[in-house]
């Protein structure tokens, strides 16, 4: 956590902590063979403990748990599936020695994280078995990501039969967007047939950070028009206009928008047709290549995924790495760009996420091009890393700030807001 921990957390959770009211709650988010948790007391937004189980279903499978101030415990110990998984994490949660709480029931209640929600769910839910059928009917618009999800949510049922469990959406937050921005201009049938459409994701963190923005600006969020850039492996530009959102950068699934770590983001479509007939591959192992193959590890010939690298290697002068952190920066200017018309506005810019949060380099690589929305930057706030900053120096018309995003915590105030 922030190390400023009252900085970043609401009034309310400060009263629940005078009071010295608790409510445990176990925010989990399962991929296929993966499975990050931490446990986050929302009374006073405190990490108690986190940690990774990975290689699930897989030889050499390892829990790694980190209590909050103690020694970290990595366990090498066979996992077959995700409720053997889920069961060693309790366990080290309740352990005699290790543990951070006497009992499952000091856990007051799970939340998930769910990938895909459709048009279904436009907020996060309590769940029930409707709401696992309604997960379900959305698998096949996440079909790497949402039986993931759910193969979490029944292991968490089968070891806590009577703790209350939330879903919460990476989708939800976009819901909001008008149809002009999430219509595709493909035949309208297949909207009607298959909800083909822009959905977006990184959902819970454009949420947070930009309800974070209008906190430090001291503004009304509902008053606000705001850009977050979430720069990570994963990347994605939204617009939040008055509290809502009104467009992201990625669409029915999370390969358009930005160039990202591997994922191409917008291309030509006609580009897939061409590579396949050129190197004689089908669709599959097309995909296969925008996901794993490309961005800046593809446009920089294989250099690297890690925008570390690529930092250091245009530092130096690289081309490929000057290439490629160019190409990336230019996509994140014209997305705002873009945005900024679709709002009629920016008053604040938000970069968060790994890169985002952490990298001056990129703020400032990006921003050049921003000089038409009266944007300078503060040079020494702009070498922020990790910490809320308002990085734009005084007179910027348009405000920029780096706000390290914080997934898990806003899964547990949505988790906590529904249950409590
Ligand atoms: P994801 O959650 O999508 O896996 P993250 O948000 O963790 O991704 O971001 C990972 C990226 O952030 C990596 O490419 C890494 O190089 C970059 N990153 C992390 N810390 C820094 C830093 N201090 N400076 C520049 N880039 C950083």
């Amino acid at each position: 956590m922030n190390k400023n921990a009252y900085s970043t957390i609401d009034l309310s959770a400060r009263r629940n902590a005078q009071m010295g009211i608790k409510m445990n709650i176990l925010v989990i988010n399962c991929g296929s063979s993966s499975l990050k948790f931490q446990l986050i007391n929302a009374a006073d937004e405190k990490l108690i403990a986190k940690g990774l189980c990975e290689r699930i279903g897989i030889e050499g499978s390892q829990l790694v748990y980190a209590p909050t101030g103690g020694e970290k415990i990595t366990t090498v110990t066979p996992m077959k599936d995700h409720t053997q998984a889920i069961g060693l994490v309790l366990n080290a949660l309740t352990d005699e020695k290790a543990g951070v709480v006497k009992s499952l029931q000091e856990i007051s209640a799970v939340g998930h994280r769910i990938v895909h929600g459709g048009e279904k769910f436009a907020a996060s839910t309590i769940i029930t078995d409707e709401v696992i059928e309604a997960i379900q009917e959305c698998n096949e618009l996440a079909p790497l990501h949402n039986p993931a999800n759910l193969v979490g949510i029944d292991a968490c049922r089968e070891l806590m039969p009577s703790t209350p469990m939330v879903a919460v959406f990476d989708t939800a937050f976009h819901q909001t967007m008008p149809e002009e921005a999430y219509m595709y201009a493909i035949p309208y049938e297949y909207y009607q047939k298959y909800k083909v459409r822009r959905y977006g994701f990184h959902g819970t963190s454009h949420s947070y950070v930009s309800h974070r923005a209008a906190k430090l600006l001291g503004k009304n969020y509902e008053d606000l028009k705001i850009i977050v850039c979430h720069l990570g492996n994963g990347a994605s530009v939204s617009a939040v206009k008055n509290g809502k959102c009104v467009d992201t950068s990625m669409g029915l699934t999370p390969l358009e928008g930005l160039i990202m770590g591997t994922r191409s983001g917008d291309i030509d479509p006609a580009i897939i047709e061409f590579i396949a007939h050129k190197e004689g591959k089908n669709i599959d192992q097309i995909m296969d290549i925008l996901n794993k193959e490309s961005g800046v590890l593809g446009l920089s010939g294989g250099l690297s995924s890690d925008f570390r690298d690529l930092v250091a290697g245009y530092e130096k002068g690289d081309a490929a790495s000057v290439r490629t952190m160019k190409a990336f920066a230019y996509r994140v200017a014209k997305y705002i760009g873009a945005y900024t018309a679709a709002m009629n506005g920016v008053d604040a810019i938000c970069f968060t996420a790994g890169f985002g949060e952490n990298s001056g380099f990129i703020r400032n690589l990006v921003c050049d091009y921003l000089g038409f929305l009266g944007i300078a930057l503060d040079e020494q706030a702009n070498k922020a890393q990790g910490e809320e900053t308002v990085v734009s120096a005084a007179g910027s018309r348009t405000k920029v700030l780096a706000i390290p995003t914080n997934e898990e915590l806003a899964i547990a105030r949505e988790t906590f807001a529904l249950v409590k």
